[in-house]
C-alpha cells in the first residue's frame, strides 16, 4: 500500500521514497506526492529521478508511476509540477463550493464532475437550471471564497460520518475521506484540497446548457478564470478594433452591422429582380423565329436558378415564344419555359436537357426547371432547342 504523501501535505512539491515494486507498466513506490487520476481530478506531474512521469493511476491500495525513461536505482526522489497541481487545487475546491451553492439556490446535486484541460464541468441532476441560477450560485460560491474559510480533510467512520452534513452519501467502503468547506459544505473526497478557500481565487462560470434531464454547467476558478478573462477582453478588442467600437459598443455595432447588410442583400435582391425583367423583355423583343414559334436562347454567366425563372417568366408572358436559358456559377442550371399558345410539353425534353449537365430536375409542361455540377451548358441548351423546334414542326 502507497503511502499517500499528497494528502499529509498537499503543499509539499519534493519527496523521497523506496521503490517497492516494478510492474509492467510503472513503479511502485513506498511513499508519493504524485495523486493518481480520481474522482474528478487528473493526476500529477513531473519527475522521479529527472524522468518524466506521464501517467499516474491507482492499482488497487498502490500507485502506479508510469515513466518515459528507466529509474534503476531503489532510493529515488520525487518532484511534482506545482503549477498543475496548484491549478487542481484551484478548480477542485472552486468545484466543491459552486455544487453546494447550486444546492442551495435551486435544491440541483452534482451527478458527477470533469476537470477539462481548459474548461471544468458539473452535471447537475435538475434539467432546468437557469442562467439566473448559475449567476447566484456564482455570487454565493464567490462570497464563500472571499471569506476564506478553512478547507479540512480527514477520515472518518461510517458511523462518524453519517453525523456529519455531507453533501451526498458517501459510495465507498472502510473510513471515509471527508472534506470540509468550514460551515458550509461537506463531502466525501479523495482528492487534493488547498487549506482556506481563498486560494481558489475566484470561481467564473462561463455556461449553462440542458443536456436531457440534467444540466451541464461549465466553469473555470483562479488562475484559468483570469487567463479566460484575459482571452475575452483580447477576442472584444479585436471585435472592437474591426467595428470601430468601444468594448461596450461591440453588441450594438454587431446589430448595426447586420441591419445595414439585411438592407443591402434587399436593395441587391430588388436590382437582380428589376435587370432580369428588363433582360426578359429585351430577348422577348428580339428572339429570332423558327417554325411556329421564335425563340428566346439565352446564357448567363453567374446566374442561378431564381435569376433565370424571372427572366423566363417574362419572354414568356408574350404569345408565341419559347425561353431556353442557362445559368453558369458553382453549378450549371437551366431553365425551359413556352406561352401558353405554343403546345409542347416541355417535362420529356428536360429529362433529355438535364443530363447533359449531369443534374436532375422538373416542373410542369409549360416550365420546367433544373441543374447539375456539369459545365457543358451550352450544349444542353442547343439540344434543347433542337428537340423543342422538332416537336413544333
Ligand atoms: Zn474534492
Amino acid at each position: 500500500m502507497t503511502e499517500r504523501l499528497f494528502w499529509q501535505d498537499p503543499y509539499a512539491r519534493e519527496f523521497t521514497a523506496r521503490v517497492v515494486r516494478r510492474t509492467a507498466r510503472g513503479l511502485v513506490l513506498d511513499r508519493t506526492l504524485f495523486y493518481p487520476t480520481g474522482g474528478g481530478q487528473p493526476h500529477d506531474t513531473g519527475t522521479i529521478n529527472g524522468v518524466r512521469v506521464a501517467d499516474v493511476v491507482e492499482e488497487g491500495d498502490d500507485i502506479v508511476h508510469v515513466l518515459e525513461g528507466e529509474v534503476p536505482v531503489s532510493d529515488v526522489k520525487g518532484s511534482i509540477d506545482w503549477d498543475r497541481r496548484l491549478d487542481h487545487m484551484q478548480q477542485h475546491d472552486g468545484q466543491h463550493i459552486l455544487s453546494e451553492a447550486f444546492v442551495r439556490v435551486c435544491g440541483a446535486e452534482t451527478a458527477s464532475f470533469h476537470l477539462g484541460r481548459e474548461i471544468c464541468t458539473i452535471d447537475l441532476d435538475k434539467a432546468d437550471v437557469t442562467a439566473r441560477h448559475a449567476e447566484e450560485a456564482e455570487a454565493l460560491a464567490n462570497r464563500v471564497v472571499w471569506e476564506n474559510r478553512p478547507i479540512t480533510a480527514g477520515f472518518f467512520s461510517r458511523e462518524e460520518a453519517a453525523k456529519r452534513p455531507l453533501r451526498k452519501p458517501p459510495q465507498v467502503e472502510g473510513r471515509i475521506r471527508i472534506v470540509e468547506v468550514r460551515d458550509f459544505d461537506a463531502c466525501a473526497c479523495c482528492g487534493t484540497h488547498a487549506k482556506s478557500s481563498g486560494e481558489t481565487g475566484v470561481i467564473l462560470v462561463v455556461g449553462v446548457e440542458r443536456r436531457k434531464a440534467d444540466s451541464r454547467v461549465s466553469f473555470v476558478c483562479g488562475r484559468r478564470a483570469l487567463a479566460y478573462a484575459r482571452e475575452d477582453i483580447a477576442l472584444l478588442r479585436e471585435a472592437g478594433g474591426r467595428l470601430s467600437a468601444s468594448r461596450t459598443g461591440v453588441p450594438g455595432a454587431v446589430e448595426r452591422v447586420m441591419a445595414e447588410a439585411a438592407e443591402a442583400r434587399k436593395a441587391l435582391a430588388a436590382a437582380e429582380k428589376q435587370l432580369a425583367e428588363h433582360r426578359g423583355r429585351e430577348l422577348a423583343a428580339a428572339a429570332p423565329a423558327r417554325g411556329r414559334a421564335r425563340f428566346a436562347v439565352e446564357v448567363f454567366e453567374n446566374r442561378d436558378l431564381k435569376y433565370l425563372q424571372t427572366v423566363a417568366n417574362i419572354v414568356v408572358a408574350s404569345s408565341g415564344l419559347v425561353a431556353i436559358l442557362g445559368g453558369t456559377g458553382e453549378a450549371s442550371s437551366v431553365v425551359l419555359a413556352r406561352s401558353k399558345d405554343v403546345e409542347v410539353d416541355l417535362r420529356p425534353i428536360a429529362k433529355e436537357v438535364f443530363a447533359v449537365v449531369e443534374g436532375r430536375g422538373g416542373g410542369q409542361p409549360h416550365f420546367v426547371q433544373g441543374g447539375g455540377p456539369g459545365r457543358n451548358v451550352r450544349e444542353a441548351l442547343r439540344l434543347a432547342e433542337e428537340r423543342i423546334a422538332a416537336h413544333l414542326g
